[in-house]
């Protein structure tokens, strides 16, 4: 058995698989990532990227075709049934559809691995107890899932997920079943279980917007492959692939394209200038830096959120003024403006 690197959580290294077939499918190929310890990373793609099958080998559900994937400095591929239930107890899991058992009660099913691992009465009753009381479903410790809104039996799996205390939780597309209310409620829950408990989150999702609130770091697959890997501000300020850039102009929403910009460029004569907003104090307004250059800007289109709760985003102006005033504003607000360039309306 080889040993991982230290700090690693978990480690994939060169890790593909192949599905066999009349067709071959590469659902993974040749990725090589670090999940820190204590980080909460995000595994984005769209549907096929081959996200849950990557989450699948953590837990040795699914075995590579080549390369390794370690947890905790063991190599997964390398264990036998009972090595890989003792890794197993150390991983949490929650799923998209919560996987709630029917005819248990709220406290029966996160009961239940402790009794399946053996715990006494009084200490299954105990942690219970403690679960309960750290989702806020104390009061309906007695009611069965049927009862349940989907926001409380994402929390009923989440406290089952951590009745063994796992170093490490996946969390496979935990929200994707949720209402927006809902889905704020349950990442703020996982958020609080890795400041407070320090439990490594492994999140695999489609959505970039979970990405953006809760990750510190993102790993992005397209068919297969790491196109994108990092700090998730990072990422989001210079994608590195067009599926990454897809992904954050979908979940920030904070430029022009299209129909928007030909509307836009119609009812605000001028040159439309985007700028992007980044979490530096000292970088100069914007509109500031036009006027001083003797331009007249008129904000027409904008978004800045957070993304790691650090501002984010990107601020759009239709700017008239002399073409020299123009030039040397945006050449002093540099690789921060991006000049639109606006197609010519041909008559036919
Ligand atoms: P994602 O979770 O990103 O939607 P998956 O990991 O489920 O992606 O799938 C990646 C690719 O592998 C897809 O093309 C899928 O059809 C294929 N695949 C997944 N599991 C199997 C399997 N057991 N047998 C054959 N092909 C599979």
């Amino acid at each position: 058995m080889t040993v991982g690197s230290g700090g690693a959580a978990v480690e994939f290294r060169s890790a593909s698989k192949t599905f066999s077939g009349k067709h071959a499918t590469h659902a993974l190929r040749d990725v090589t990532f670090t999940v820190r310890e204590g980080s909460i990373t995000g595994v984005i793609g769209p549907s096929g990227a081959g996200k849950s099958t990557l989450l699948r080998t953590v837990n040795g559900l699914e075995k590579l075709s080549t390369g390794e994937v370690f947890v905790h400095g063991t190599e997964v591929g390398t264990l036998g049934e009972r090595r890989l239930s003792v890794l197993r107890a150390d991983i949490g899991m929650i799923f998209q559809r919560f996987n709630l058992m029917a005819a248990r009660t709220v406290a029966g099913n996160i009961e239940y691995p402790l009794k399946l691992a053996g715990r006494s009465r009084a200490e299954r009753k105990q942690r219970v107890g403690e679960l309960l009381d750290f989702v806020g479903l104390t009061d309906k410790a007695g009611q069965y899932p049927s009862r349940l809104s989907g926001g409380q039996s994402q929390r009923v799996g989440i406290a089952r997920a951590l009745a063994s205390r796992p170093r490490l939780l996946l969390a496979d597309e935990a929200t994707s079943a949720l209402d927006p209310g809902t889905t704020d409620e349950v990442l703020a829950l996982l958020a609080r279980i890795n400041r407070e408990l320090g439990t490594t989150i492994l999140v695999i999702t489609h959505e970039m917007d979970v990405v953006r609130r809760i990750c510190d770091t993102v790993a992005v697959l397209d068919h297969g492959r790491l196109v994108d890997f990092g700090d998730v501000y990072e990422v989001f300020a210079a994608p590195s692939s067009d599926a990454t850039r897809g992904l954050v102009d979908a979940a920030v929403h904070d430029r022009p394209s299209g129909d928007v910009l030909a509307r836009l460029a119609r009812a605000y004569p001028g040159t439309v200038v985007s700028i992007a907003v980044r979490d530096d104090p000292s970088a100069p307004d914007p509109a500031e830096v036009l006027v001083r250059h003797g331009c007249r800007p008129r904000l027409i289109y904008g978004g800045v959120s957070e993304v790691g709760e650090r501002p984010f985003g990107s601020v759009t102006y239709s700017v008239n003024g002399p073409d020299a005033a123009v030039a040397a504003a945006l050449s002093e607000l540099g690789t921060a403006a991006y000049r639109h360039e606006l197609r010519e309306q041909v008559q036919p």
